[in-house]
This record gives C-alpha cells, structure tokens and sequence, in this order.
C-alpha cells in the first residue's frame, strides 16, 4: 500500500486519535442491534492497546443534523466495547472542549477513551479546517480504521491529517482495500460479480468497473427489470429507470462485444402491488403485495412486477456460481425485506458460500443477507461499507483514503 500503516508507526507511550464507523444499528429503545462495526475495529484497538498507546476514539452515529441529540449518543458504545474488550473505556459527552481535554491529559500508555459523536457539530461534516485542527490537538498520530466514512471528505477523515505528524491505515481500512482492491483487481478465474439492488443508475459505473475485472456478470434486484426491457422483454410494473434504458442497453451491447457475459433472470417471482391508505414511521403509504407468482418466461405480465428472481434463474446462477473462484456480490435479487420474497437472494447466498471460492460481499443489503442466513463464517470477506466500497469499486479516490500520509 502507498499509504502509512498503523504498523509502521511506533505507538507506545504517544497519543492516538483513531477515527473508527461506530455508526451502528439502534433499535427503538437505543439498544444496539447488530455490533460487527464495533467488533471490525477490534484488531486496531486491539494493538494499539497492547503497545501501549493512549487511544482516542472518535465516530459519528446516525444523522443528527450538527447539534446534540440524546438518542444518537456514543456512551451505550463505549459500555459495549468495554465488555468486548475487557478494559475500562472512558466516555466524555462531547468531541471537543475542555473535558475532553483535561481527560486526554491524564491518559495512561494502553487507556482507552472515546468521544461523543462528531455530528452533534456541522462543523464534522463541512470539514471545518478549525474542528479539524481542535481534533488533531489531541493527538500525535491519526489512524483512520472508518472505511466505511472514508468516501466522505469531513474533518475527522480528511482534515485533521493536516494537523497530525502521521496519518496511517488502520487494519480494517488495510484489509478492505485489500479485497476490494487488490484481490478483485488479480482475481482467480473464474471470477463471477452479482449485483442486484434497486436502482442502475446508483451501480451502472460499478457495472463497467466489475466488467472489466470479471468473466461473468449476474444481474438481480430491481435493476434487471431496466435491462430487460432495455432488450425489448416485457416487464409490466416492475421497477423500471426509463432514463437509463440507453446507457443499460450500451452496457450490454459492449459487454457481449468484449465476450463478457451479462446474465439477466430468465424467469421472475412477480406480484401485483397495491398502495394501502396506512401509512409507515416515514409517514410513507404502507405497500402490500398480492396474487404473488412465478412466472414461466422472462417476460411479465401488465400489472405485475418483478419482486424476486424465479427458480429458473436461481438454478441457472448457481450453476454459474459453483465452478467460481472468485466472486463479488452486492445488492438483494428482490424486496428481500419481505420473507415471500427473499428466496432468490438466500439461495444465491448459499450458492455464494458452497462455492468455495474467494467470496467478497460489498456491504450494505447483501451483508445483511449473509448474516440473516447464517453463513457469515464461510465468506472470505463481508465489507463494511455500503457507499464506501461502491465508490471504491468506481475506481473514485476515497478523499479519507488519499489523505493519509504516504510511504
Ligand atoms: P440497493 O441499496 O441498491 O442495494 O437496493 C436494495 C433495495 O433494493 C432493497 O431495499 C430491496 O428491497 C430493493 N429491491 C430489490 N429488488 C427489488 C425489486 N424487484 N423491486 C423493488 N425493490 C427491489
């Protein structure tokens, strides 16, 4: 990596800010609901502690729009992480100020100290060059072990590098450039990607990226229902970008002239939607879904739309899958929220583990499917950036990645 490592600094006895992604999932009474983020940063904290560094951790959580919320603060966090490392971790209800640093001026060599969420100021996210140096003051060396912030240029993963001696990649930011990069980059073929998810418009540069790299490319989710009708198949209501029709139709002329192959569902879990007058926490219509189906063709009826892929397309992928020996996959093959309608994405999920091949799954719904499905220990690498590791596979330079200090 051109980029310092947290190993090439010497820690003991000196002050570590590390900006960690404690932005974890809370359920409605604040209770944290899912810690992998926490458990992700472990390896970092981990050796800073045992060579003694002093070490203060800063992170934001949720989006509480640059002023103090009570229900978005990091204090359950540092309960949490004291009981999984089993050490004391201080808490200070701010990121800045004079408890904060009066508290950093009696750490020990191997303390562990974390700061309230960096959002409850505007300043974090308009990368203030004034938060950023009052944040660096507390530190000699700055780690960045957020990957999955490192797309945002803010001040605790762009503008405090500035005021640091050293800035270096911590072990989660290493390993996720790592697989992401390295690995997808000098794949061992064959080199399978599947990507699904709702929109092309937010993916169709990951799919020209991905092209380049892998033999074959599997397509699901809402997006397929685009391609599709991009080749003239019938998609009744499905979930089309009618602004993307020509650039998806590119896509796949230039992949098949390049002898890429781009797979689309032959067959599709169908449904017809209808808007109920109750609505969800987001003041959103609740939508219910009837006469769900398979249908017998890649073609869909008026008035039904695609929720899912069909058992034909399920087989036909995870024959695809099976002789792999790299896969990538992002994104659901449907509404996977909806039990009915998770099926094509759980099977995929274990096509994608029984394969045995270097499995990389890049964050956000597709994480969530491999952990609801119990197969988290046979991937090779569960990413934990959602919008992170998309930029990323982009080839876009990650401004908390560009910043750290070069070798
Ligand atoms: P993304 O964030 O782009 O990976 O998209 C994830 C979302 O896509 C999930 O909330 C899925 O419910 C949604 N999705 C997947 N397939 C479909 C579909 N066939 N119709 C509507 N939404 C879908």
């Amino acid at each position: 990596m051109p980029k310092l490592a947290l190993q090439d600094l010497d820690v003991r006895g000196r002050r570590v800010l590390v900006r960690v992604d404690f932005n974890v999932p809370l359920n409605a009474e604040g209770g944290i609901t899912d810690d992998s983020r926490i458990r992700a940063a472990l390896p970092t904290l981990d050796y800073l502690l045992e060579r003694g560094a002093r070490v203060i951790l800063c992170s934001h959580l949720g989006r509480p729009k640059g002023k103090p919320d009570p229900a978005l603060s990091l204090r359950p966090v540092a309960q949490w992480l004291s009981d999984l490392i089993l050490r004391p971790v201080s808490f200070v209800d701010d990121c800045l100020g004079e408890k904060v640093e009066k508290t950093v001026s009696i750490l020990q060599n191997g303390d562990c100290l974390l700061l309230e969420n960096l959002r409850f100021y505007l300043q974090e996210e308009a990368n203030d060059p004034e938060f950023a140096r009052r944040l660096a003051a507390y530190a000699d060396f700055f780690v960045n072990d957020a990957f999955g912030a490192a797309h945002r240029a803010h001040a605790s993963t762009e503008g405090v590098t500035r005021f640091v001696q050293q800035s270096a990649a911590g072990f989660l930011m290493q390993k996720e450039l790592k697989f992401l990069g390295e690995e997808l980059a000098n794949p061992q073929r064959p080199f399978v990607a599947i990507l699904g998810g709702a929109k092309v418009s937010d993916k169709i540069k990951v799919i020209e990226s991905l092209l380049a790299k892998a033999d074959t490319l599997l397509i699901g989710g809402a997006m397929s229902y685009t391609f599709l009708k991009s080749q003239g198949v019938a998609v009744g209501a499905s979930l089309v970008e009618e602004d993307r029709l020509d650039i998806t139709r590119r896509t796949f002329e230039s992949a098949a002239a390049r002898g890429k192959k781009i797979c689309l569902p032959r067959d599709h879990v169908v449904a017809r939607r209808v808007e109920t007058d109750r609505l969800d926490k987001k003041g959103r219509k609740i939508v219910e879904f009837q006469d769900a189906q398979n249908t017998s063709s890649d073609s869909i009826e008026d008035g039904f739309c695609g929720v899912d892929i069909g058992p034909q397309t399920v087989r036909a992928y995870q024959e695809l899958i099976r002789p792999s020996k790299t896969v990538f996959w992002n994104g659901p093959m449907g509404i996977f929220e909806n039990k009915n309608f998770a099926g094509g994405t759980f099977e995929i999920a274990r096509a994608v583990a029984e394969s045995g091949a270097r499995s990389i799954i890049g964050g956000g719904d597709s994480v969530k499917a491999i952990h609801a499905s119990g197969l988290d220990g046979r991937i090779t690498f569960l990413s934990t950036g959602g919008g992170a590791s998309l930029e990323f596979l982009e080839g876009k330079t990650l401004p908390g990645v560009a910043a750290l200090t070069d070798k």
